[in-house]
C-alpha cells in the first residue's frame, strides 16, 4: 500500500505531484505496534466515560453546524498551555498536521519555499509540496544536533518563506535549544514554526518555545493531543501564536473544520489533562530503559526528549526490522543508514521489543 497506482500516470495530475509517494507508515495488525509514536496506554476509563457523555451531548445538536471558531476549545487549550495565553492566540485542527497545513496554505504556496533541518518529520516536505511550495532541507551535525550559528546561516542563505523546526525532532529525538529558535527567527523575515508534538516528554524543567512568543509576531508553536494525550485517533492538534497570525489561518480553513464531536471530545479530554497525561512519566521511564538496554546490547541510541528512541549501529536495518516483525513487534525503518526507530510502549510492550531484539543478537 506504500506506492501509488501506475494508472496515476494516465490522469491529469498536477505536474508537481507526479512521482511523489504518499505518507506511508506501514499499518500492520501485530501484537506489539511501536512504529508511529502513539501513546500505547489507553485513555483511562473514568475520562473515557466523561468524554462519551460530552460526545453524547454534542450529538443532540449535530443537526446544526458547530461553533466555527471553536471558542470553548480554544479557551481549554489556552488554559492548558498557560504562559498567559488567551484564546485569540490559539488555533486548532484535525491533528497538528492540519494545523501545519493551514500555516503552509497561508504562508507558503506556489513559488515559495519551506525550510527544515533534515532528517526531520517526513510530512513536512509532503505538506509543503501539497500547497505548491518547494522544500529545502538544511543539514545537522552527525549526531543530528544543531548549533545556533550554523542554523541561522543556513536559513539566511536559503531565504525561505516558512521555517519548520521540530522540537524535539522526529525521527531523531534530538532536543532543540531555544537559542536556535531565536537565531533562526532573527535570520529570516518568514514564518517560524516550532513543532512541539512531543514536548510533554521533554524534561519538566526545560523551557518551551511558547516562552519566546511575546514580541515575535511571526512565530507559531504547534502541539498535538496525539502523543502525550493518548488521543491520536481523535485527530486534534493546536498552536499558539500572535492573534494576527492566527487570524490568517481563517482564510484557508474549510468552514466548520472542527466537528462538534471533535470539539466536545477534545474539550472533555482537556478537563482531565492531569489524568490523560498520567502515563507520560511511565513512558519516559520506558524510553530511558530502551536507551540503556540498547547500549548494553551494543547499539548506539541517540539522546531523546520524545516517546521514541532512534538507534544506530544496526548492521542490516531491513533484516532486523523484518526479524522483529516476524516476532510480532512492529518498529520503524525510517531509511537512515544503520538505524531504526522504536516507540516507548507500556512496560510489557517495551519488554517484548527488548527481548525480541536481544534474541536476534545482530548488533555489528
Ligand atoms: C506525530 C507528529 C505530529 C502530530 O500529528 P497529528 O496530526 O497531530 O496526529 C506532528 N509533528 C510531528 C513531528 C509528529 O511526529
Amino acid at each position: 500500500m506504500g506506492g501509488v497506482s501506475p494508472r496515476l500516470e494516465d490522469l491529469p495530475l498536477r505536474d508537481d505531484l507526479r512521482g511523489m509517494t504518499p505518507y506511508g507508515a506501514p499499518q500492520a495488525p501485530l501484537p506489539v505496534a511501536l512504529n508511529v509514536n502513539e501513546n500505547t496506554h489507553p485513555v483511562p476509563e473514568a475520562v473515557a466515560d466523561d468524554i462519551l457523555d460530552a460526545v453524547a451531548q454534542a450529538l443532540h445538536e449535530v443537526n446544526r453546524y458547530p461553533d466555527r471558531e471553536f471558542t470553548h476549545l480554544r479557551e481549554g487549550f489556552a488554559d492548558y498551555l498557560g504562559h498567559g495565553l488567551s484564546r485569540e492566540q490559539i488555533w486548532a485542527g484535525n491533528g497538528s498536521n492540519e494545523v501545519l497545513q493551514h500555516l503552509l496554505q497561508a504562508f507558503a504556496g506556489p513559488g515559495r519555499t519551506v525550510f527544515g533541518f533534515g532528517p526531520t518529520y517526513s510530512m513536512y516536505p509532503l505538506l509543503a509540496r501539497g500547497t505548491g511550495a518547494g522544500w529545502v532541507a538544511g543539514h545537522r551535525a552527525h549526531d543530528f544536533t544543531l548549533d545556533a550559528d550554523s542554523a541561522a546561516e543556513q536559513v539566511a542563505a536559503a531565504r525561505p518563506d516558512v521555517v519548520l523546526l521540530c522540537s524535539p525532532n522526529n525521527p531523531t529525538g534530538t532536543p532543540l535549544p531555544l537559542d536556535i529558535v531565536e537565531a533562526v527567527y532573527d535570520a529570516t523575515d518568514g514564518i517560524v514554526i516550532v513543532d512541539e508534538a512531543y514536548w510533554e516528554f521533554a524534561p519538566r524543567d526545560e523551557r518551551s518555545a511558547l516562552t519566546l512568543l511575546p514580541g515575535r509576531e511571526r512565530l507559531a508553536v504547534s502541539r498535538t493531543m496525539s502523543k502525550a494525550f493518548a488521543f491520536a485517533g481523535a485527530r486534534v492538534g493546536y498552536l499558539a501564536a500572535d492573534p494576527a497570525l492566527v487570524d490568517a489561518l481563517r482564510l484557508v480553513r474549510l468552514p466548520y473544520h472542527l466537528s462538534a464531536i471533535t470539539q466536545a471530545a477534545a474539550s472533555a479530554a482537556l478537563r482531565h489533562a492531569d489524568t490523560m497525561l498520567a502515563a507520560v512519566d511511565d513512558i519516559v521511564a520506558q524510553r530511558d530503559r530502551i536507551s540503556a538496554t540498547l547500549s548494553a546490547l551494543g547499539y548506539r541510541p541517540y539522546e531523546s526528549w520524545t516517546n521514541f528512541v532512534l538507534f544506530t549501529d544496526v548492521a542490516d536495518p531491513a533484516a532486523t526490522w523484518r526479524a522483529l516483525y516476524d516476532r510480532g513487534v512492529l518498529i520503524r525503518d525510517i531509511g537512515l543508514a544503520h538505524s531504526l526507530r522504536v516507540t516507548a510502549g507500556t512496560e510489557d510492550e517495551t519488554s517484548a521489543f527488548l527481548d525480541a531484539l536481544a534474541s536476534l543478537d545482530s548488533a555489528s
